[in-house]
């Protein structure tokens, strides 16, 4: 399973995938936009891929929904270099 950082949210993400797509991440070694939405509680946390992410926000209609919702960037670690809790 491919880790990816988020690097604006300075967390490993181990189930690298899209909650709407299930697509995982680009390999790429430069990453790939990605979008983070929180909604309330910490552990309610939902990742999207850029294509997702981007018919997500041609959607939203409020700006404090809006506000709900980060754009980061996600970069694949290599395999057994990202740190198990
Ligand atoms: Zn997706």
């Amino acid at each position: 399973m491919q880790d990816f950082l988020l690097v604006n949210r300075v967390e490993v993400l181990s189930q690298a995938g899209c909650s709407a797509c299930s697509g995982g991440f680009s390999n790429e070694a430069v990453g790939e936009k990605a979008m983070v939405l929180g909604v309330g509680n910490p552990d309610r946390v939902y990742f999207f891929c850029h294509s997702c992410a981007d018919n997500i926000m041609s959607h939203v209609e409020s700006e404090a929904s809006r506000k709900r919702y980060e754009w980061d960037w996600a970069v694949p670690l290599l395999a057994g270099q990202s740190p198990k809790a």
